[in-house]
């Protein structure tokens, strides 16, 4: 809880695990066509992420994440697939899990995915893609 990440809104945090998924320089046209925003609206959004210290952004080249904007798309990644996974132990289909946790996963903290993760034995697959550990946090010794 020390990195305050809990200060990117739900919209942000969408907008940085789609540039981590696209595994490259993300245009600002690619963002909005993706979301169905204007370009303005995504041209601003990627202007507040790059003054928060998330992404480097060149015109015409498009964005990259920073080191802290990948650590922060690294959870919001892996606090989707741990939830999907949860969720698909309750009768869920994979299309289901992931659809329901879109509805919430915002609003669950670092700690709860933690303890979930760990209920689960920490778990390496999702229902929709793989679960990448985090130092220090999913890999934290038994006391
Ligand atoms: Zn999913
Ligand atoms: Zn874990």
């Amino acid at each position: 809880m020390q990195s305050g990440e809990e200060e990117v809104s739900p919209r942000k945090a969408e907008y940085l695990k789609y540039i981590l998924e696209s595994e490259g320089c993300v245009k600002t046209t690619d963002i909005a066509h993706n979301f169905g925003i204007s370009p303005s609206t995504g041209t601003k959004a990627i202007r507040e992420m790059a003054e928060a210290g998330l992404l480097f952004h060149t015109p015409y080249a498009g964005a990259i994440l920073t080191e802290k904007g990948e650590h922060i798309a690294q959870f919001i990644q892996r606090r989707h697939r741990i939830l999907a996974l949860l969720l698909s132990h309750y009768g869920f289909t994979p299309g289901e899990a992931c659809a329901e946790v879109k509805r919430f996963e915002h609003h669950v903290s670092r700690d709860a995915v933690n303890r979930i993760c760990a209920s689960l034995g920490h778990p390496m697959m999702s229902v929709c893609g793989r679960i990448k550990h985090e130092e220090g946090c999913c890999i934290e010794s038994t006391e």
